[in-house]
């Protein structure tokens, strides 16, 4: 089946100016070479750390930053291909849902004004559908009718995201990019939300992108996962095999400082990653991590990893991940 999104070799590189003509000095490599593909009702878990690039990924793939190259192709056509005007026509399937919900709600309008003026705006209703619309986009994120005359500032965190998935839900969209979407709420109430975002998803066959920089999170909400580091995926498997048997050193240093989870386990040693992102303006001739790597070689700082596949759906950059022989399995 040919997948919803299909993302192949995605740059998004922002000039460095300086100077009195604002040449450019250097480029930021946010985004260096990305591909994967979504399915239809697929949920991808794009994880890393802070600065990795995840967010520009999501933001280029909806154009809402250009892309540098690469191509997009969302159900069978190239963003690239696109007028304006088509492009915005297109964006109507693929809605995004950010980190901080009261940044992202316009304070001025009611909850009825932002859950109904998108579908307004592009005629999918008429005005005399906007209560009627705006009572069902509130029943299906868990609120009511008596929220409708009111304003953002009156709800709570995590009411706040509900609107926010309830104006992304009002054009009826296919994806939905999820950027850090409950990073900024309470541990119940991220719960909560996840869940939400489940029932929905299972309701409509939607498709997330789903970006996190918390494992937890992502081990909940994702199907398959793909691992960022600078700029780049570094390794990407259904949920299961990357946390059961991550091969990648730096997924394995992200599965390490997560807590565990029950008292008996207390005790286990967490490994923090030693050492910082290094800058992305560098360009690299081996593995970006090698800084940072535990097991790095001379082969390592030298000479770029392939991108190979270890297991069936099993993907992994690195010199020192060996494919897994037909028939074993993964410890
Ligand atoms: Fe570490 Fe080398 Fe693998 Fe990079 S290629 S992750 S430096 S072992």
């Amino acid at each position: 089946m040919p997948a919803l999104l299909d993302v192949q070799e995605l740059k998004t590189h922002f000039p460095v100016r300086q100077g009195l003509w604002r040449k450019a000095v250097q480029h930021i490599r946010a985004v260096d070479g990305v591909s994967f593909t979504l399915q239809a009702g697929e949920t991808l878990g794009l994880v890393g750390e802070s600065g990795c690039g995840k967010s520009t990924v999501g933001r280029s793939i909806l154009h809402l930053t250009p892309p540098t190259s690469g191509e997009v192709i969302f159900n069978g056509t190239s963003l690239g291909s696109l007028s304006p005007n088509q492009l915005r026509e297109l964006r109507i399937q693929m809605q995004m849902v950010f980190q901080n919900p009261l940044s992202s709600l316009n304070p001025r309008l009611t909850v009825e004004e932002i859950v109904t003026s998108a579908p307004l705006y592009h005629g999918l209703i008429t005005r005399q559908q906007v209560r009627s619309e705006a009572i069902r986009l509130l029943d299906r994120v868990g609120m009511s009718a008596q929220h409708l005359q009111r304003f953002p500032h009156e709800f709570s965190g995590g009411q706040r995201q509900r609107l926010c998935i309830a104006r992304a839900l009002s054009l009826s969209p296919r994806l939905i990019v999820c950027d850090e979407a409950v990073s900024a709420l309470d541990v119940s109430i991220q719960a909560q939300i996840l869940n939400l975002l489940k029932d929905l998803q299972q309701e409509q066959h939607l498709s997330y992108l789903f970006i996190s920089h918390d494992m937890g999170v992502i081990r909940y909400i994702a199907d398959r996962v793909a691992v960022m580091y600078l700029g780049r995926i570094v390794e990407l498997a259904d949920q299961d095999a990357l946390f059961q048997s991550p091969r990648h050193p730096y997924t394995q240093a992200l599965l390490q400082a997560i807590p565990a989870s029950h008292p008996r386990h207390r005790h286990r040693q967490r490994q923090a990653l030693q050492g910082d992102v290094p800058s992305p303006t560098r360009a690299y001739a081996g593995c970006a991590f090698a800084e940072r790597c535990p097991l790095a070689t001379e082969t390592c700082r030298q000479s770029l990893p392939p991108w190979r596949e270890l297991a069936p759906g099993h993907y992994a950059r690195c010199h020192l991940a060996e494919p897994t022989p037909a028939g074993a399995t993964l410890n």
